[in-house]
């Protein structure tokens, strides 16, 4: 099933998310339906927040093809050596930003079924890794970046967020207005 994704501006994206308390068959669907969402939607990295679930939990397909499940998950250890990557996000379409990190991560989670355990990644792995990672405590990559960036595109999002709103309003008020003349035409042709 294709999930909606929480766009910059939503509070569940800035909200710290809670620790899967029993990865059952209910985390397992949830699970899928978010490697459907990802892929349908060409993304590399999903996390829980990012549909609206406050949940520790992200999927991740790298350039290696592999589906990976990390669920309540914990960076051990970065590296000292940073580097630099445009990041993009499913959250925030159509904006890119080049931004440092470590380059090497060990992170420890469970998987799908309940199994801990431990990877160290380089490359693009650990670069979505601390992306996704971030969306668990509410934090977007456009933070670690350029201040008035940041800034400036939390403003675009929030304005396109009210013009939807806004819209989506007077939208209903025309179907209400155009209900209410054919219940008025109804009535009058059920009176003769
Ligand atoms: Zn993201």
């Amino acid at each position: 099933m294709l999930l909606d994704v929480a766009k910059l501006g939503e509070e569940v994206l800035r909200k710290k998310a809670e620790p899967v308390a029993e990865i059952n068959d209910e985390i397992r669907a949830l699970v899928e339906d978010m490697f459907e969402t990802m892929i349908e939607k060409d993304g590399v990295g999903l996390a829980a927040p990012q549909i609206g679930k406050s949940l520790r939990l992200f999927v991740v397909i790298a350039d290696d093809d592999v589906r990976r499940v990390f669920i309540n998950p914990q960076i051990i250890k970065t590296s000292t050596e940073v580097g630099e990557y445009d990041e993009g996000c499913l959250s925030i379409p159509q904006v890119y930003e080049t931004i440092v990190r470590p380059l090497e991560v060990t992170v420890q989670a469970y998987n799908e079924k309940g199994r801990p355990f431990t990877l160290e990644a380089d490359g693009l792995l650990a670069r979505i890794i601390q992306h996704e990672y971030d969306h668990l405590d509410g934090i977007l990559y456009i933070d670690r970046g350029d201040k008035t960036f940041a800034e400036k595109t939390e403003n675009q999002f929030k304005k396109r967020a009210e013009r939807a709103a806004q819209k989506a309003k007077e939208k209903a008020a025309k179907q209400a207005k155009i209900a209410a003349k054919i219940a008025a035409k109804e009535k009058k042709t059920s009176g003769k």
